[in-house]
């Protein structure tokens, strides 16, 4: 598993530009829905009222009409009494009377549908209508003939009362009879009224109420639903471009991590180690390796493989012969058995198997390729695509980067043509060696009537066997000794752990090889004069050298080719002759 893939939490993945922006698209809608349930809960509730209303109507009416009856009742009661009544005579007339003005009020309500006493006044064309204003029943026009006759039965004196008076009898009637079938009909007929207005307010509060629930219907159809399903959109895009960015961090992170591990590196060993590591923390359970062109860029080499699945071992011999290398691009592989597979891995012995190559460049360079594989048609995922693909270009820009820089630091510590250490390098070996308080031996060493040759068979010549001299000193020294070019054809042979007795004895080999290989080589021949000093004699090395140098003039003019080993007086009195310090001018300069 690639680093840094853990689950991450989204908190308020929509955030407030996302809400401002949800909110104004549903705006219209929601403002509409507001409205519609305004009006259908501001009906319910009308509605609800008008039900109630009905309700009390109702059993107002129901409720005066059964009153009418008990008082018709009990003003017939009372217009008896009154007539046996002797000494409370009065207290029955007021009582009478009362019940005849209560009558009086609450008739008066029902026929003018008094809202005080929550009543509707009967229509006309209605059944209770008819009963009150039409013959032959006439309520109305009988109830009041009937408090006519009570109150004038009430009024009259007391010899006035007497049976058989006329009224009373009539009072009693109509109590008994007519009067209290037609109330007792009214009363019926009030209950099959309010039956029917609250029916009627009923079917509309339920109407309503049905409507009400399916206007919330339409409005979590037409509303909540879509800004749901757009929130829950708005929320996948938002979580997956956070995934985007965390793996994009992730990357960020990781390459910068391996930019600052390979930035680390001196060389391409330690840089190699590196790739390693990386490879490690980055192949999930894939084979991983780095082939490397090598300097000629004829053959590549596996350089680095995964340190726990090791390599896949590309056969590929050349940069040229990968795929990737030549179209500069990487390549996956889903299977090796597929007929566009790569020839490499067709050839490959094993299971068949799925494989990535991602070339390694640097500024435009082809360096080698990145080549991971794993089980067939299980090729690395997107994330680990990318992953490896940074990898690739990072390792290589650094491999470029140490290439150069080790090449321009061999430039500078070397002489381009004969590819020995030049005289700065040599200045600090020199300083090294006395350091470690090294015993060494050191040669001047100039090449004899060099001019003459120049002159006689041209410069290229005289570089031909500026090359010769090189490479005889280096082969006859071995592990020996070194040699530096001094300037022109001058040379310092340097042997560590040497004195000049052993040191004579190396350089004679070199005299003597150089004269037994020119023999055979189409340069003409030329000799080299050597000046020996060694530590013995100081251990300072510009002093050293202008010893070496004198014992050079004397190996000059003792008539060259041959050795002179410098003596103590080579280092005495030399400080006038014309050699300066090597730590002011990175060398040793003789006059003339
Ligand atoms: P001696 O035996 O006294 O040292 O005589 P010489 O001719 O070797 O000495 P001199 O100093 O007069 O001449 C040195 C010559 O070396 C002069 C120069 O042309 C030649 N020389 C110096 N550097 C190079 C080089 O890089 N290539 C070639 N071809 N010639 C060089
Ligand atoms: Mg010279
Ligand atoms: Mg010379």
């Amino acid at each position: 598993m690639l680093p840094g893939g853990d689950e991450m939490s989204v908190h308020d993945p929509i955030g407030a530009s996302g809400r401002m922006d949800l909110a104004s698209r549903f705006k219209a809608r929601y403002v509409g829905a507001l409205v519609a349930l305004g009006v259908m809960v501001t009906a319910m509730f009308i509605s609800a009222m008008a039900l109630t209303d009905a309700e009390t109507r109702s059993l107002a009416s129901i409720n005066v009409a059964g009153r009418q009856r008990m008082l018709s009742q009990k003003i017939a009661l009372l217009s008896l009494e009154l007539l046996h009544a002797e000494y409370d005579s009065e207290r029955v007339r007021v009582s009478l009377n009362s019940a005849i003005t209560l009558m009086e009020e609450s008739h008066a309500g029902l026929v003018e549908g008094s809202g005080a006493m929550g009543l509707r006044a009967p229509s006309a064309e209605s059944a209770l209508g008819r009963l009150y204003k039409e013959p032959p029943h006439q309520l109305d026009a009988r109830t009041r003939r009937f408090l006519e006759q009570a109150r004038s039965w009430a009024a009259a004196p007391p010899e006035e009362r007497v049976s058989g008076d006329g009224r009373l009898e009539y009072i009693l009637r109509e109590a008994n009879g007519e009067l209290l079938v037609l109330l007792d009909r009214a009363v019926t007929l009030f209950q099959v009224d309010s039956e029917q207005a609250f029916g009627g307010v009923r079917v509309a509060f339920v109407a309503l109420f049905v409507m009400t629930l399916a206007g919330l219907l339409v409005v979590a159809l037409l509303v909540f639903h879509p800004m749901a399903r757009l929130i829950k959109e708005e929320t996948d895009r938002l979580v997956s471009i956070q995934r985007e960015q965390r793996l994009k961090a992730d990357e960020q992170e990781w390459s910068s991590r391996l930019q600052d591990a390979l930035d680390m590196v001196d060389g391409e060993l330690e840089l190699l180690t590196v790739v390693e590591r990386a490879m490690g923390l980055t192949s999930d359970g894939r084979s991983m390796e780095l082939l490397l062109a090598d300097a000629s860029d004829a053959h590549v080499h596996q350089a680095a493989v995964h340190p726990a699945h090791g390599g896949p071992g590309c056969g590929v011999e050349s940069p040229w012969g990968c795929t990737a290398v030549r179209r500069g691009h990487e390549m996956l592989f889903e299977s090796s058995r597929a007929l566009n597979a790569c020839p490499r891995l067709v050839e490959r012995a094993g299971d068949a198997c799925s494989a990535m190559c991602v070339p390694v460049a640097f500024m435009g360079r082809s360096l080698g390729v990145l080549h991971v594989a794993g089980a067939e048609h299980e090729p690395p995922s997107p994330e680990e695509r990318s992953r490896l693909t940074l990898m690739a270009s990072l390792i290589g820009s650094r491999i470029g980067t140490v290439r150069t820089f080790e090449r321009v630091q061999l430039q500078a510590a070397t002489d381009p043509l004969t590819g020995l250490i030049n005289r700065r390098t040599l200045q600090e070996r020199l300083r090294e060696l006395k350091q470690e308080s090294a015993r060494f031996a050191l040669a001047m060493v100039d090449l004899d009537h060099f001019k003459r040759l120049n002159d006689t068979y041209g410069h290229d010549v005289g570089d031909q066997a500026l090359s010769v001299f090189t490479k005889v000193a280096t082969e006859a020294l071995g592990e020996r000794g070194f040699a530096a070019r001094f300037g022109g054809e001058e040379f310092v042979v340097v042997m560590p752990g040497l004195g000049v007795e052993e040191g004579e004895g190396l350089l004679n080999r070199i005299r003597e090889r150089l004269a037994l290989t020119l023999r055979g080589e189409k340069t003409p021949a030329f000799t080299a004069s050597f000046g020996l000093a060694d530590t013995t004699m100081s251990r300072d090395a510009s002093s050293l050298l202008r010893c070496a140098d004198q014992a050079l003039l004397r190996a000059k003019s003792e008539g060259r080719d041959r050795v002179v080993i410098a003596s103590i007086e080579d280092g005495v009195g030399v400080s006038e002759a014309p050699v300066v310090r090597l730590e002011e001018t990175g060398g040793v300069r003789r006059a003339g």
